[in-house]
């Protein structure tokens, strides 16, 4: 049935509103979409509601809404809904719609245009240009401490000496074996993580053959730009927003931890260490959230180390995505810091950008608590000693205790 003309908004924009609906009609209100939204406790209206105005023909509230760009697209809502609605994918497309139609302003709608802009003249995010180009349009980072941090960092690194590429000190053993891997364009930015995974990588006997002129992803989160990498082959990956973004373009990717999780359990000789006794996972909202909690369960379990979980949402939350540095901790975000810091044991995660997220609402919430990329708490030894070289920045979390830190008002 053709929309019926409206003297408010465009014909298209009324189609597109008029397909959604019938798409949606069998919505029965349930809300199990809203209770499995990792992003549920930041968002105003959440999946369900979105849909009830959709139903209503309520357009303007909807491309009003900033829910659109908060949500990160992770799919939950989809693989619950009883009624097979792929609620994500409705997001997607009012996504689209907005940025045709709308005019919301928010740090998740402004990081998507920028990074859009930037993906359209390079192939990669720069995140000292994406940080630039942000404080320009009025969205200063929350926590400008760790902002000032990391662009110093980027900054030594573009200098003279500090452009060397670590990565060749990786040295696998000659039998190593060879996996095809994605960076994607946070972690090559950050050389000493990044020098981290392929040292990690080689203490499990794996050299990593890195597509190192391989473009951005082309996550949604990340604008309107479709996956600049192509390739035929599986790969292997170190950010679970990269392997949505492959995903969406039909590249098959393995997060790599979940693989050399699983070497480290069949490879005789070899075990995995822990830089502590204890941790609390965290595994975001866009990984495959059940397989990265379990590879961290696994890890727990080969390297002694006691994993400490509350119900699995805790682990699973949204940590606030690309809008976490302007907005600060999210709900989700604090309670896990401060199970964490009761609990006086680091957070280990499978994404950078949790990470750094993390590290943010640490510092806003005052919390002394580590949070730390796998390999910076993992890695492969020999049942007869080393077999790999030490990771970089693994702290003790025995010599870093995790509690409050005190205010001088307290
Ligand atoms: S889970 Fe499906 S049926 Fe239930 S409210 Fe969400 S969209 Fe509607
Ligand atoms: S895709 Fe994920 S973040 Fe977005 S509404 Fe669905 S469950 Fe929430």
């Amino acid at each position: 049935m053709a929309a019926v003309a409206d003297a408010r908004h465009p014909q298209e924009l009324l189609e597109a509103f008029a397909a959604l609906k019938e798409e949606c009609a069998i919505c029965y209100q349930c809300g199990t979409c809203t209770s499995s939204c990792p992003s549920g406790r930041e968002l105003y209206r959440g999946p369900r509601r979105i849909v009830r105005l959709i139903l209503a023909g309520e357009i303007d509230a909807v491309l009003g809404s900033d829910d659109l760009w908060r949500c990160t697209g992770c799919g939950a809502c989809t693989a619950v809904c009883r009624m097979d609605i792929d609620v994500a994918g409705v997001l997607q497309r009012l996504r689209e719609l907005e940025r045709r139609y709308g005019e919301i302003r928010c740090a998740e709608r402004t990081a998507a245009r920028v990074a859009t802009g930037h993906l359209e003249r390079r192939r990669r995010i720069d995140n000292l240009r994406f940080g630039a180009a942000m404080v320009s349009r009025g969205y200063v980072p929350k926590d400008k401490v760790g902002a000032a941090g990391q662009g110093i960092k980027l900054v030594r690194q573009m200098l003279p000496g500090g452009g060397r590429r670590q990565t060749d000190e990786a040295t696998p053993a000659d039998d190593a074996v060879t996996l095809p891997f994605y960076a994607g364009c946070s972690l090559p930015q950050d050389r000493e993580l990044h020098a981290a995974v392929h040292q990690v990588a080689a203490g499990f006997g794996v050299r990593l053959d890195e597509a190192t002129d391989a473009g951005c992803c082309g996550h949604p989160s990340r604008g309107s730009v479709a996956s600049l990498f192509a390739t035929d082959a599986l790969v292997y990956t170190a950010c679970p927003a990269c392997d949505a973004g492959l995903a969406e373009s039909g590249i098959e990717s393995v997060p790599l931890w979940d693989a050399l999780t699983a070497r480290a359990a069949r490879s005789p000789g070899m075990e995995l260490r822990a830089a502590g006794d204890r941790f609390v996972p965290y595994v975001g909202c866009i990984a495959e959230r059940d397989t990265a909690l379990a590879a961290l369960g696994e890890a727990a379990r080969q390297s002694n180390a006691t994993m400490m979980v509350d119900y699995p949402t805790l682990h699973s939350g949204c940590c606030g995505a690309l809008g976490g540095m302007y907005r600060g901790a999210t709900k989700s975000s604090a309670r896990l810091m401060e199970f964490a810091a009761r609990r006086q044991a680091p957070v280990v995660t499978t994404c950078l950008l949790c990470r750094d997220n993390l590290r943010s609402a640490a510092r806003e919430l005052r919390l002394r608590v580590p949070v730390l990329l796998w390999p910076e708490f993992f890695r492969a030894a020999s049942t007869t000693g080393l077999s790999g070289p030490p990771t970089v920045g693994a702290p003790t979390a025995a010599a870093d205790p995790t509690t409050r830190e005190e205010r001088p008002d307290d």
